[in-house]
């Protein structure tokens, strides 16, 4: 059975680069029948914060990208790493080592001096009629881990393709500090065993991570899981995405009024494609989805195309559907929707990207408007004001639905002399305080009588 994981490091708010690796796993995952695991990698304590293990249950549960097990938390996992490294010990998988912080510089300075990679040189590593250096008094060893020696390490990287590298490349890695606690690869591949990973599909600053986990995971008597290595997210600017250059929390989005299917759709093309195909349905995606269309080459984020996606899920959502999203914008700023919402969505939903600007429009319809100021200069004239008089009291005995309403509308223009826009223009700045609005008669249609003749009164 497949199963992937998500194994975000709590350390600064999940952002989208962050949280497309998690879409991917969890697409595999659901697409293969399998299981998707979130697992919090918190042990840089200095650096996490539960603030952003906030964001990542709350970004994942916003888009839907619900773990079935999980979160498991590694800093409630240290008493399992600590009983692997005791067995590790007494196999003679790894070694007791006393260099200090000095003489790992010093030694580090003499490679450098030479030209060599800085690598650890094995001072410490037991051989058979090898004899050791003495151990320092009151110094507390770091455990390494026995790396094989000779022979390469090599992986088939679901998106890289092949990958080589030669043991002789690696050192014996710290697997536990001076103080027992188990250091970040050694935690990881502990765990990828625990609950059994099959696919591990992650962000490729980790492939130089890669060889040393395979390694640990033979070294424990396991064969490791199939790799695919994500090319980064890159920002507008190019630069790799990141908090430090203003890449947005997850949530952010959804605050800023973005559909979860749009940006399950939108981050699913940033780095895999199928065919031509740019908007799809989450169900779609799952159906579609599979490592051997994952892009090779690092993707780039673009906010103008991500609202042209979230558009075209706006147009094509139901309105009953999208009306709970819009209400939800609404009771932010304190108003109160009504069985309204879902017709208000219908007519205004094709000029609008976001559900803020649905909520925009739709504010209009349960809080008073405040005309913009050059459009009211512009069309509610002195001229045009009997006209507007003239049509409030036409609309006080109508019946109050769209023919009635376009009825009146027409008999008004044709009492002054007018053209459509000519009293349309304004009564759309006194009801809905912008001039560029959808169809007058349906706009009116679904106010309340009462409140018009109240925003025509105002002239
Ligand atoms: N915790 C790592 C990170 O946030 C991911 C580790 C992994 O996926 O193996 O970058």
């Amino acid at each position: 059975k497949v199963r992937t994981r998500f194994a975000p490091s709590p350390t600064g708010f999940i952002h989208l680069g962050n949280i497309r690796s998690a879409l991917y796993p969890w697409a595999f995952a659901r697409s293969q029948q399998g299981d998707f695991i979130l697992r919090i990698e918190d042990t840089d304590l200095e650096r996490s914060s539960q603030a952003a293990v906030d964001v990542i249950l709350e970004g994942m549960a916003w888009l839907g990208l619900n773990p079935d097990e999980g979160p498991f938390y590694q800093m409630q996992r240290m008493d399992r790493y600590k009983a692997v490294l005791a067995e590790m010990q007494a196999q003679g998988l790894v070694y007791p080592c006393y260099m200090s912080v000095e003489e790992l510089d010093a030694l580090r300075e003499r490679q450098m001096a030479a030209k060599q990679k800085p690598r650890y040189d094995g001072t410490w590593r037991p051989e058979p009629g090898k004899v050791l250096p003495p151990v320092p008094d009151g110094v507390k060893p770091v455990l390494r881990f026995k790396n094989p020696q000779g022979g390469v390490v090599a992986w088939d990287d679901k998106v890289k393709g092949r990958i080589e590298i030669r043991n002789d490349e690696l050192d014996d890695l710290v697997i536990a500090r001076p103080d027992g606690t188990p250091t970040y690869n050694f935690c990881v591949v502990v765990d990828d065993i625990d609950m059994a990973i099959t696919h591990v599909i992650r962000g490729d600053d980790h492939v130089n991570n890669t060889p040393r986990q395979i390694n640990i995971f033979r070294a424990l008597g396991k064969e490791p899981p199939v790799y695919a290595h994500l090319p980064t997210v890159l920002n507008e600017q190019g630069e790799k995405m990141s908090k430090r250059n203003g890449a947005k929390p997850v949530t952010q989005y959804r605050d800023e009024g973005y559909l979860p299917d749009a940006m399950v759709n939108y981050l699913a093309r940033l780095g895999w494609s199928h065919g031509d195909d740019e908007i799809f349905s989450r169900a779609q995606f799952l159906e579609w989805f599979d490592l051997d269309h994952l892009g090779r080459s690092a993707a780039q984020f673009d906010e103008a195309k991500l609202r042209w996606v979230n558009a075209q899920h706006l147009k094509a959502m139901a309105d009953d559907a999208l009306a709970p999203l819009v209400a939800e914008q609404l009771a932010k700023r304190g108003l109160q929707a009504d069985g309204r919402l879902p017709r208000i969505c219908a007519l205004f939903k094709d000029r609008c990207e976001t559900t803020v600007a649905l909520a925009n429009w739709a504010a209009a319809f349960y809080a008073d408007v405040t005309p913009n100021a050059d459009e009211f200069a512009q069309h509610v004239t002195d001229a045009v004001k009997p006209a507007v008089a003239a049509l409030a009291a036409a609309l006080k005995e109508v019946a109050w639905e769209k023919a009635s309403i376009a009825a009146a509308l027409k008999q008004v223009l044709a009492a002054h002399g007018m053209k459509m826009p000519q009293l349309a223009m304004p009564v759309r700045v006194l009801v809905m305080g912008t001039a560029q609005t959808p169809s007058l008669d349906a706009v009116l249609e679904l106010h309340s009588r009462e409140e018009i003749l109240k925003r025509l009164g105002k002239v």
